[in-house]
């Protein structure tokens, strides 16, 4: 199976996440379509579809991002580039770090990950998953990625947050394992 991401942390997770499953990446030379949808499924099922099109196969694609309820939903689809086209993960922390505290809200936040499947035969399925949390005013842990440092999910015994938590203990409660999950339940 396909997983449509030229990013190979992002293949290796996957691979975490889904034993059983012979993942492989994108070729090189592959151009990868425009990610223009508004939802997160739109754009995973842009990627599934153009890699299965572009490839053949049975192909797998993601999308995910963080939704502040306090900011309807913001950054959501634009998370990984919250600050501007090629932030990094620092400022696009620090931005909703201070949209949040503007906000003067509940705090309140979802971690959420659609992935898409399409077949052989063109049949499509898409798995959403998410994260329930809260965000801190200041960053703690070094683990994870992105928006970790600041995102203390409500799934744990303690207040930490998930760049806190082990990649084990992470994946058990995060949107993208529990996608993950979903698709394997699907996959038998
Ligand atoms: P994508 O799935 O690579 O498109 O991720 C979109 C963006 O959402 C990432 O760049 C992060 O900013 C954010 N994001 C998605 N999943 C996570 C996560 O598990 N931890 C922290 N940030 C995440």
């Amino acid at each position: 199976m396909i997983l449509a991401t030229s990013n190979l942390h992002k293949v290796g997770e996957m691979r975490e996440l889904l034993p059983g499953v012979d993942l492989e990446p994108l070729p090189d030379g592959y151009e990868s379509p425009v990610e223009d949808g508004d939802t997160f499924e739109a754009n995973a099922l842009i990627k599934a579809r153009a890699a299965h099109a572009a490839l053949g196969g049975r192909v797998i694609a993601d999308d995910s991002g963080i939704e502040s309820y306090d900011l309807d939903g913001a950054p959501g689809i634009y998370s990984a580039r919250y600050a501007g086209a090629g932030a990094s993960d620092d400022d696009n922390l620090d931005k909703l770090i201070r949209e949040v505290d503007a906000a003067g809200g509940e705090r309140r936040a979802a971690y959420v990950c659609v992935l898409a499947l399409v077949e052989e035969d063109g049949t499509e399925h898409v798995f959403e998953a998410n994260c329930e949390g809260l965000l801190l005013r200041e960053r703690r842990g070094s683990g994870g990625f992105g928006y970790d440092p600041i995102f203390v999910p409500d799934d744990t015994d303690d207040d930490r947050t998930m760049s806190e938590l082990t990649p084990a203990e992470k994946n058990a409660i995060s949107h993208r394992g529990r996608a993950a999950r979903l698709l394997l339940a699907h996959l038998g």
